[in-house]
């Protein structure tokens, strides 16, 4: 039988860019092509670009740049992919480039510039597909595009309007990932709090059973099938009240990543966000009193055009009161074509780092407060990583990537995928460190075992 053709892949961007990686992947992997880890063993090279703001479509520029100088033979697809000007005036030789989330139209790409083997057995792949992260977590996309028209953003127009998947086919492919071995679920989207809006939250079946294509009813779904599920990207909608009381039974982890992106009322508006400050404040205030211990990650914008010193200090009054646990700011970035460009006021770099920084400073000694009332706690941590006697995991506070970690000494058994008990002896601004709990546990009952007559 010939070789088969060999394909070398390069992911950039966010969780939802790499489950559209994974669709290629998959897809690839389906119709016999094998997977390159290297450059020169590749026929051709996809990469998957991100073009959310300046530094990633530069990034992503450089990928290619280095993919054609490597290999010669390149395929462009992404969010970038949908500036399809911009990367050929760059890189003119790239072979194909196309928009986000466009499976089809990268496999046609491929096709055309590397032909499809022919081998029927090729055509196995296991029911999960190809996954990028490791085999205990995975990320589950639920819906594409988003309704909403942030003028900071341009999503909407690179990915398209809502469009939810049926909650069987999500319910579905979620079983198969935990057959496979996910011990975590990662729910994705642009905007999760929105899913099902666009099919009238119609009713689907999963096991024969009927359930409606709602935020709620599919997190509590999900929470019966005994992994882990965390909720990303939710848009602060009042409805999105109905999914703490789920976190406060332990269907899902208590662990919202929910942005913000501003306090002030008038900045707000003007970014065509909801609410303010005040409002947040007091929702934060009803979700803790149902569930304690939940962990609230939020995303800002410092430096928005027009934000005057006194906005900026609202935001940071704000971050004071809310004592959220985890944050992230970025300086306003003017990603071409985005209508925020057009308002008065633009600042300038220099000021808009500077209160990004100010920002994060700030949050740091918030989010260190925080992380030090664990301290002297057991908790329950998923391990990611172990070598040499030491290992690093996560807890139910810790997203994979953008949270901090949970670093265990002493456990020379543990393995990534292992469930572990961590009793946290210190922690910084980010991460925790600790020893095993049950190790403890097992000393103190021995020396009490010594003690007895
Ligand atoms: S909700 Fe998110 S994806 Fe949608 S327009 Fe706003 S920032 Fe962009």
């Amino acid at each position: 039988m010939a070789a088969a053709p060999k394909v070398g892949f390069i992911s950039l961007g966010c969780p939802k860019a790499l489950v559209d990686s994974e669709g290629i992947l998959t897809r690839l992997r389906a119709e016999g092509y094998a997977i390159s880890p290297s450059y020169d063993g590749a026929d051709l090279v996809v990469v998957n670009t991100c073009g959310f703001i300046e530094s990633a479509v530069q990034e992503s520029l450089g990928a290619i740049g280095e993919a054609l100088a490597e290999n010669g033979r390149v395929i462009v697809t992404g969010c970038l992919g949908a500036k399809g000007e911009v990367v050929r005036e760059t890189h003119p030789k790239v072979l194909a480039v196309t928009g986000p989330h466009a499976l089809e139209e990268v496999m046609t790409a491929v096709h055309e510039h590397l032909p499809k083997p022919h081998d029927p057995f090729t055509d196995l792949v296991p029911p999960q597909g190809i996954k990028l992260t490791p085999r205990h977590y995975a990320y589950l996309k639920i819906s594409e595009g988003c309704n909403h028209r942030c003028t900071f953003c341009i999503i909407p127009s690179l990915r398209g309007d809502l469009v939810s998947r049926p909650i069987g086919e999500v319910m579905r492919e979620a079983e198969n990932l935990v057959k496979a071995g996910a011990k975590e679920l990662l729910v994705i989207s642009q905007d999760t709090s929105a899913y099902g809006v666009d099919l009238k939250y119609r009713t689907d079946f999963w096991g024969g059973r009927p359930l409606k294509a709602r935020v709620g009813d599919l997190a509590a779904a999900l929470g019966e099938l005994g992994v882990w599920v965390r909720l990303h990207y939710v848009y602060p909608y009042p409805h999105v009240d109905e999914v703490i009381p789920l976190m406060a039974e332990g269907k899902v982890l208590p662990y919202i990543d929910v942005p913000f992106q501003h306090a002030s009322r008038r900045i707000l508006k003007l970014m065509k966000r909801p609410a303010s400050g005040e409002d947040n404040l007091g929702r934060i205030r009803a979700w803790r009193g149902i569930c304690p211990d939940i962990t609230i990650r939020s995303t800002f914008i410092a430096g928005f055009p027009g934000e005057t010193e006194d906005e900026f200090r609202e935001l940071l009054d704000f971050l004071e009161q809310a004592e959220l646990d985890r944050v992230g700011c970025f300086a306003y970035s003017p990603v071409q074509g985005a209508k925020a460009n057009e308002l008065p006021g633009a600042l300038s770099n220099e000021l808009r780092e500077e209160r990004r920084e100010r920002l994060m400073h700030l949050q740091e000694k918030i989010s260190a407060r925080r992380l030090k009332r664990k301290l002297g706690k057991t908790i329950k941590v998923l391990v990611d990583e172990a070598k040499a006697g030491r290992a690093v995991g996560r807890s139910a506070a810790d997203a994979p990537e953008i949270d901090g970690v949970v670093h265990i000494e002493d456990c020379p058994r543990l393995k990534p995928g292992d469930w572990t008990q961590v009793k946290v002896l210190r922690s910084d601004a980010h991460d925790l460190w600790g020893e095993l709990g049950i190790r403890q546990t097992r000393l103190r009952a021995s020396a009490a075992s010594e003690r007895q007559p």
